[in-house]
């Protein structure tokens, strides 16, 4: 039996029940076959894999808070520091009752790969609760995440482990969160990124994962002689991800044409109308059938379906596992060439060999969404030196590193004669240099 396979064996019989964190390793594991295959001995002697598919850590605690109506609730909050070979652990908190350590451990093996490929000193790591944000009063997202943090200071710090946001975990949350830390610890630093402007956050924060998808989905399409420019763009999703690769779309000359939340999705054929999508999500957090009820152009539909809308381009950017075969072959028959992942593992395993095998153009969410951690890791660097950036200073720097994620794993894919396929390229960009990192660091 090669390695690999030895050791995914290994992994589906120790997380049987992680379907989630088993997706992940198996697509990045299989992925990797052409650099390990050429490494097995040495790989095998250090154990390589079972280092990188063991996290450093995995913490689970009790989060009680109450309610408005005096009820103690209990959540059970999670962060998993994966592996800190190449910096401090980084990556968000996910606030969604959905959460659980499957959840969280996909997310956080995934960001050893991304933050690795940022070629920023960043390590990997993920956490968050089952926690529902939504219909909560501002008391009770307080309540909720100072008990939150009451637990989770113990294992974080500037140097150490940085969280961010997530889904459910925004400027709101960060700002309660970071005040309970400082409260609890009595240092300012940056132990958390994604802060408000006025206590550390940096400009562009907020729009690096979208902007940053956008630079990244143009820099792909230009290496393949097309234009974003002109293109009919879907999007799910109606949050921070999808709302700033909207506005992004619309900045290089794209037409974006739908969204979507939990509860259904909007296909507006004018062109997604950006200001009234912000309003209704930034600031009324309302659903989106408010969107098409003041707004004659658009259709509501319940329930899921955004990629049955012809596009020439489509940008999952809501959640894991949105984008199924089915979908994947609706976009291939309405002529889609390239898919670019805002999300973390929205297209399932089926569906991202089927868009490969149909010839569009893939760009996996570890690489395509990467511009948020990067983002993060300038904001790092901007609380180390005491200063702050101008926008226009953090997003040249966020298209310059999306630019050069692209060409490093398109890179990568050609030396290992995988031209195009952007997976294996982010894979095994990533992966090299966190394997050397941990080799010259010896075992441990
Ligand atoms: P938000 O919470 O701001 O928005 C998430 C959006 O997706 C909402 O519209 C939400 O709808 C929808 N959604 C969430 N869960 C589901 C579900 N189970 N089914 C259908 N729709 C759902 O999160 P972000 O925009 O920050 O994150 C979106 C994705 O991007 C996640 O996979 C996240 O991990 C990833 N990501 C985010 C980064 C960031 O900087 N924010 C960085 C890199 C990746 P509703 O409001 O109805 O729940």
């Amino acid at each position: 039996m090669s390695y690999v396979d030895e050791v995914l064996a290994q992994v589906k019989e120790k997380n049987a029940n992680e379907a989630e964190f088993l997706q992940a390793v198996e697509e990045v594991l299989n992925s990797l076959r052409p650099v390990i295959d050429a490494n097995e001995e040495l790989y095998r002697r250090e154990a390589v894999l079972e280092r990188i598919t063991e996290p450093d850590r995995m913490i689970m605690f009790r989060v009680p808070w109450v309610d408005d109506n005096g009820q103690v609730q209990v959540n059970r909050g999670y962060r998993v520091q994966f592996n800190n070979a190449i910096g401090p652990y980084k990556g968000g908190l996910r606030l969604h009752p959905s959460v659980n350590l499957g959840i969280i451990k996909f997310l956080g093996f995934e960001q050893i790969f991304k933050n690795s490929l940022t070629s920023l000193p960043i390590g990997g790591g993920k956490g968050g609760s089952d926690f529902d944000p939504k219909g909560k009063s501002d008391r009770e997202i307080m309540a909720f995440c100072q008990s939150f943090m009451n637990e989770l200071y113990k294992y974080i710090g500037a140097d150490v482990d940085v969280p961010a946001g997530d889904i459910g975990t925004g400027a709101r949350e960060i700002g309660y969160m970071f005040g309970q830390y400082k409260k609890i610890r009595g240092v300012f630093e940056g132990v958390l990124t994604g802060k408000g402007l006025t206590y550390g956050g940096s400009l562009a924060r907020t729009q690096a994962t979208g902007y940053g998808l956008l630079y990244f989905t143009r820099e792909m399409l230009k290496s393949n002689n097309e234009d974003i420019a002109g293109k009919t763009v879907a999007v799910s999703g109606a949050g921070n991800v999808a709302i700033y690769a909207i506005e992004k779309a619309y900045q290089m000359g794209a037409k974006p044409v739908t969204c979507s939340d939990s509860t259904g999705w909007i296909y507006d054929p004018e062109g997604i109308d950006l200001e009234l999508l912000k309003e209704i999500k930034e600031v009324k957090r309302a659903r989106l059938t408010e969107y098409a009820a003041v707004r004659p152009s658009a259709e509501y539909h319940e329930g899921k379906g955004v990629w049955s809308v012809k596009c020439d381009v489509a940008l999952p950017c809501a959640t894991q596992n949105e984008l199924h075969l089915e979908d994947a072959k609706m976009l291939v028959a309405n002529g889609c060439m390239a898919v670019a992942e805002g999300a973390n593992m929205p297209t399932t395993l089926e569906a991202t060999k089927y868009l490969q095998e149909k010839g569009v153009l893939f760009a996996p969410g570890k690489a395509a969404n990467a511009g948020g951690v990067a983002t993060s890791a300038l904001e790092m660097s901007q609380n180390s030196e005491r200063l702050s950036w101008s926008f226009e200073e953090v997003d040249s720097k966020l298209e310059g590193i999306m630019i050069n994620i692209f060409h490093n794993l398109d890179d990568a894919a050609k030396r290992y004669d995988k031209a195009g396929d952007y997976v294996v390229g982010a894979n095994i960009a990533g992966f090299e240099k966190v394997v050397t990192a941990m080799m010259a660091q010896g075992v441990c």
